[in-house]
């Protein structure tokens, strides 16, 4: 928010150091970018940002919480692509796998919190083969709802759960949500793109894993604890993930009124603004994966394109038309620009106008080196 007197936007970049960034992993961050630095005009009728009025700021935040899928260097790689494309950060890149000890402090206080006298948190002793057999897949963001079995047991059989954690059985630790029909067990916001979203909490979501079995914390918790306490309260990514932010907007209330926030001394809460964008789709219609060696921008930056080459063309999957000015009157594929020339002509509208996921096609390399300069 610009309006003088209310909090500053804060933006983050938030990549997983799990290969080398790809022409969809640009198209978000540029987006969250764009977000972040535009005036508030650029929800609602076009921003007025341009490149005096770069308002804002974006921090960056290297998702390695899973150790094992992290990629040594990676990290490196992806802070020295972001800086060649020129999408700049404010502050020292933050490491989840440096920040265990708080998300510690996060479980422990969700634990002393509970919901209609059932702990908020509980462990769970199921295996993945107990939750295949007992869960039907859901759609495609791989959700799986828990059936409950270790809520159930915890419920019926207090003393059975006591015993098995002090022998020390393997377990994980899942946040309980709302029954259904009950307070809180249905979750509303406002998509920038996708305008308002309702998910019932315990038929599309569940009780959800917030701690592995081996000691690892979710993606879910960790997301939470980080964008609560590094105030970032502007969050654009895939749509894939928007029943997962139904999850962490109920994750993110828990830590509130658990304390937990207080306790790093964050006093005023605001929920984050969430925009939430098309997918990718490669020519043959598969999801934009980071092991296609083809698409990554290592590859395209030995093949000597351009940085203003890939911004253009990654506006140009967000709808951004170019300066459609005196230099590109008639413009309709994509045009070489700088990240801050984009600013100049982004508006949330251009995205709301076309919220299908995006298809590269065939020749999108050519069409990418084919762009065409401003001037
Ligand atoms: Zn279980």
């Amino acid at each position: 928010m610009s309006v003088a007197g209310q909090s500053l936007k804060v933006g983050r970049f938030a990549p997983t150091p799990s290969g080398r960034m790809h022409i969809g992993n640009v198209y978000a961050m540029l987006a969250a970018w764009l977000s972040a630095h535009a005036g508030d005009g650029s929800g609602d009728g076009g921003s007025q940002a341009g490149l005096e009025g770069k308002q804002g700021k974006v921090l960056l935040r290297i998702e390695d919480v899973d150790g094992p899928r992290a990629l040594k260097d990676a990290d490196e790689w992806i802070m020295d692509d972001l800086h060649w494309l020129g999408l700049d950060w404010d502050g020292e890149p933050a490491y989840q796998s440096q920040r265990t000890e708080i998300y510690e402090e996060a479980l422990r206080s969700l634990e002393s919190v509970s919901l209609d006298d059932f702990p908020l948190v509980y462990p769970c002793f199921c295996s993945r083969a107990d939750l295949r057999a007992a869960s039907a897949p859901q759609e495609g963001d791989r959700f799986l709802i828990y059936p409950g079995t270790c809520r159930k047991l915890l419920t019926e059989h207090p003393d059975e759960v006591r015993s098995r954690l002090e022998a020390g059985q393997r377990h994980s630790w899942r946040i309980t949500v709302p029954e259904e029909g009950a307070r809180g067990s249905v979750v509303t916001f406002d998509d920038r793109i996708f305008a308002r979203q309702c998910f019932d909490l315990p038929r599309e979501v569940g009780d959800t894993v917030i701690r592995r079995s081996d000691g690892i914390f979710s993606y879910q918790l960790a997301v939470v604890v980080d964008d609560l306490l590094m105030g970032v309260n502007d969050i654009v990514r895939g749509r894939d993930l928007l029943r997962s932010t139904a999850l962490q907007i109920w994750i993110r209330q828990a830590l509130v009124a658990s304390g937990f926030a207080k306790k790093y001394g964050i006093e005023r809460i605001d929920g984050p603004t969430y925009a939430h964008l098309p997918l990718i789709d490669d020519p043959t219609g598969v999801r934009l994966a980071k092991r296609k060696r083809s698409l990554d921008i290592g590859s395209l930056r030995s093949d000597g394109v351009n940085p203003e080459q890939i911004i253009g063309y990654c506006a140009w999957l967000l709808g951004i038309r170019g300066p459609r000015n005196v230099h590109m009157p008639d413009a309709t594929g994509p045009v070489s620009m700088s990240a801050r020339e984009a600013l100049e002509c982004f508006t949330w509208d251009d995205i709301r106008a076309d919220k299908s996921d995006r298809i590269l096609a065939a020749n999108w390399a050519s069409e990418l080196t084919g762009t065409k300069p401003t001037v």
